[in-house]
């Protein structure tokens, strides 16, 4: 039900709160859904910056903006950041508005974000960030430059550091976009042994899991908001369906 809605959109916003976040939680999906004729964009909050053993954080930045171009030509998406200090993601109203005005520009029906239950402060302000820019690109009393959108689906995707007690609710086929994501990821220095984490062992091992469960060769798994959280969210939507007088 998830895949067929994921895959349906015109337009899906990934939200990351370091540049390779967004491509671990939803790169295989992404280029899957932009040969599907999707508008993927991937939002960085932070380039990641502070990552590199040897790097100054400014010469580093601007390693990962070439490495994020090179990453989204290859899954033939875009991709954008709002270049916030990584390690110190503010996780306030002001820099949830920044993001609210992108989702009101950008007017995407499916947004996915870090699951928040995470041993990086900088993923877990991204999770909240993201479900506070939601609600209030909803909010029609909230004046900004463009008028609301409400998404009709928000997901929180898997990533290493955000595994406390993430549960892969949806599976989502994404094996076309396997072997795109394996290049587009391996345009990172990261994912090309920077880190001490076996990042491409780890992910390639985890989506053929998932794939296994799926019953394709890769899947990407994901959980969604709670039923309030939907009801809440959706309350200044247009009623649907309810049949009540
Ligand atoms: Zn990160």
């Amino acid at each position: 039900m998830i895949e067929a809605q994921v895959y349906a959109a015109k337009r899906i916003l990934v939200v990351g709160a370091h540049a390779f976040d967004a491509e671990v939680i939803a790169g295989p999906l992404a280029f899957v859904a932009a040969a599907r004729g999707a508008e993927v964009t991937f939002l960085h909050l932070t380039m990641g910056e502070q990552g590199h053993r040897c790097l100054a954080p400014p010469l580093y930045a601007e390693q990962k903006r070439s490495e994020a171009s090179a990453a989204a030509e290859r899954l033939r998406i875009g991709w954008r950041s709002l270049d916030l200090p990584d390690g110190f993601l503010p996780s306030d109203d002001a820099t949830a508005l920044a993001v609210c005005d992108v989702l009101r520009e950008l007017k995407p029906e499916v947004v996915i974000t870090h699951w928040q239950g995470s041993w990086h402060k900088d993923h877990r302000a991204a999770s909240e960030l993201t479900k506070t820019a939601v609600f209030y690109a909803a909010l029609p009393t909230l004046e900004r430059a463009l008028p609301v959108h409400s998404p009709a689906l928000l997901l929180f995707g898997e990533n290493w550091e955000d595994d406390e007690g993430f549960v892969p609710t949806h599976l989502v086929d994404v094996t076309e976009g396997f072997a795109p994501w394996r290049e587009a990821a391996e345009k990172y220095e990261l994912a090309r042994g920077l880190s001490s984490f076996p990042y491409m062992d780890y992910y390639a091992s985890l989506y053929r899991l998932r794939g296994c469960i799926r019953g394709t060769t890769y899947a990407q798994a994901f959980m969604s908001t709670s039923n309030s959280w939907n009801a809440g969210a959706g309350l200044f939507a247009p009623p649907v369906g309810s049949g009540a007088r």
